[in-house]
């Protein structure tokens, strides 16, 4: 058995397969993976609920919101919201004193990055983010993918996060690709896998293209929750992470973006630094299916260019508010003023933790400090960036972002009981400025309710807490560290 459940053994026949564990750089052949037996509990069944008298916010315009009001779901789809609704068979879940709404849009979270944490230092340089992920990255086996992307995905699901944006750039081999998916998997959430390329690998050489064709056939489409798309390797000169993360010129873009969209896959994109946007434009590259992440240098041209093309732009707020203002600054206002599709994302937890209401918090201050009235930002616009505006983004906002009947049922209860939300006025006041995850009581994804008063239904918190532990351990006796 393997990670993605299906017999290989014809896989691995084939010559693409071969071909593409060739060109993986580095050998992982002394670790071999400890490869996961299907989910390591089933996931909850999809039953018939009904969430009653909760503050209801759908982030649908038409429906509004309800300040007592009921969701009904029904295997995994709303089948209505509003007041007191006629549910005879459906199970209550008691909504008094929660706001309900729909779980948080996550566009851009390096998954694999989240064991990291005993060895990046936010204030030491040499021991930052990029240096430490580079090279242990080139060291992970498939397990330790796993387990990475199983602890953040865990940690997701526990801050209200229903839907994440895994932006997977270390797919060192077909395993890693499909340990990173077991994980997306066995925990129930809703995901994009953003193949990606592997930390060192060479500028001149292509993205893995079979590899990418072939996780597409064996995992997509399956019950609709796992998405897939490309993490693009920068383009152009680069300021923040620097050549560690590749530094592709537009011909080299050009031919992984071309393969990419043969496949149908749409592409993401980093572009801290010097903008690539000009570049970019003028080889024909954007398109509705191509995202931007870190809106912090662009200029007025820019943001009109991304209008017209339909570009979106992810922002990383709590990671962002600690780079140079040399680097730029939060462009949030800006973007909406040019109407540039605009959604907001993680990027990774190894030195700090998952904080929606943190995220939607520091924009909101940082906002105010630099740009103020001059473009009206409230904080329910902050709550739709962080939902609807995330499913738009992904290009899931036929099934996700808000709580419409016929949607998928991907929603949190938040409790506005617990002593930093007491006494709740207006609820979007209450999650921008009040909240933080330990409020989120209840989550559910697909109809499944993953986490019920705080705590996981099925997924083992402690096996999860125990892996990554050891993982990381593991991996700094293989590395040596610090030497
Ligand atoms: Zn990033």
């Amino acid at each position: 058995m393997t990670y993605s459940g299906i017999d290989r053994r014809g896989l691995l026949k084939g010559a693409t397969a071969l071909a593409a564990l060739a060109a993986a750089p580095g050998t992982l052949s002394a670790q071999p993976a400890r490869p996961a037996k299907g989910p390591a509990a089933p996931l909850p069944p999809r039953g018939e609920f009904i969430i009653r008298g909760a503050n209801v916010l759908t982030m649908d315009p038409k429906l509004g919101d309800f300040a007592i009001g009921d969701v009904h779901v029904r295997e995994g789809a709303i089948v209505a919201v509003g007041p007191k609704l006629a549910a005879p068979k459906a199970q209550v879940i008691a909504g008094r004193g929660m706001i309900c709404m729909p779980g948080f849009i996550d566009t851009h979270w390096h998954l694999w990055t989240s064991l990291f944490r005993p060895f990046v230092r936010a204030d030491v340089a040499a021991v930052g983010y990029f240096p430490v992920s580079n090279r242990l990255g080139q060291l992970m086996a498939p397990d330790d993918s796993y387990r990475s992307v199983m602890l953040g995905t865990a940690e997701a699901l526990s801050a209200g996060v229903t839907t994440v944006h895994n932006w997977a750039h270390n797919v060192r081999s077909p395993e890693h690709a499909d340990a990173e998916l077991s994980a997306m998997r066995d925990t129930g959430i809703r995901g994009r896998f953003a193949y990606g390329p592997a930390q060192g690998m060479p500028d001149d050489q292509p993205m893995d293209f079979a590899g990418m064709a072939r996780v597409k056939g064996d995992w997509m489409p399956g019950d609709g929750l796992l998405t897939m798309g490309i993490s693009s390797r920068n383009v152009g000169a680069m300021s923040i992470g620097g050549a560690a993360r590749g530094v592709l010129t537009i011909e080299q873009t050009k031919r992984d973006w071309d393969g990419a969209r043969k496949l149908g896959l749409p592409i993401t994109l980093h572009t801290s630094g010097p903008s690539p946007i000009r570049q970019l434009e003028e080889a024909g590259l954007l398109g509705p299916d191509v995202q931007l992440v870190h809106p912090l240098l662009t200029t007025a041209e820019e943001r009109a260019i991304l209008k017209a093309r339909g570009v979106s732009y992810s922002l990383a707020p709590v990671g962002e508010a600690r780079r140079p203002s040399a680097v730029g600054v939060i462009q949030l206002g800006e973007m909406l003023e040019a109407g540039v599709k605009v959604s907001l994302s993680t990027d990774h937890t190894t030195n700090y933790n998952c904080d929606p209401f943190v995220g939607m918090r520091i924009l909101f201050a940082l906002h105010q400090h630099r740009i103020g009235d001059k473009i009206p930002l409230t904080v329910k616009r902050l709550v739709q960036l962080a939902t609807f505006d995330g499913a738009v983004d992904l290009g899931i906002a036929d099934r996700a972002g808000s709580l419409t009947p016929g949607k998928r049922a991907d929603l949190i209860l938040v409790r506005t009981t617990d002593i930093n939300m007491t006494p709740v006025g207006d609820p979007y006041e209450a999650l921008v400025s009040l909240a933080q995850p330990t409020n989120v009581d209840t989550v559910m994804v697909d109809g499944r309710i993953l986490r019920r008063a705080g705590k996981f239904t099925r997924l083992d918190h402690a096996k999860v807490v125990r892996d990554a532990r050891q993982a990381a351990a593991a991996l700094r006796e293989r590395a040596k560290w610090p030497a």
